[in-house]
């Protein structure tokens, strides 16, 4: 799971997140396509939200959207001036992604 670590970041503040704050909820996984959804739940240590990352993985693709979960109001006013995690930003994570040789379905079912 440490290559989670290395993808996940909160969308507010940008802070890595700790994987002790993280944990996967729901995992499914396809061998026949070599194919994976993961939905993870994380709480930022620095901004204190809490983030609902939605994984799918098809064969050497990734794609991760995060969703805002349980926003407290001052939350809320300051996400309010802040863009969800976008295309750009999906795309910067896929090509870090392409550097990683390894097998995600291979390495998550290990874990599971
Ligand atoms: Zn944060």
């Amino acid at each position: 799971m440490q290559w989670l670590g290395y993808i996940l970041k909160c969308p507010i503040c940008g802070f890595k997140y700790n994987l002790d704050h993280t944990q996967v909820i729901e995992s499914e996984h396809s061998e026949v396509y070599g194919e994976a959804k993961i939905l993870i739940h994380s709480d930022c240590s620095k901004c204190k939200s809490s983030v609902m990352f939605n994984i799918e993985i098809h064969g050497p693709e990734v794609f991760s959207v995060g969703m805002i979960t349980d926003l407290t109001s001052e939350d809320s006013a300051r996400f309010k001036n802040k863009q969800p995690i976008g295309v750009n930003e999906v795309i910067g994570i896929h090509k870090t992604l392409k550097g990683f040789k390894g097998d995600f379905v291979r390495v998550l079912r290990k874990k599971a």
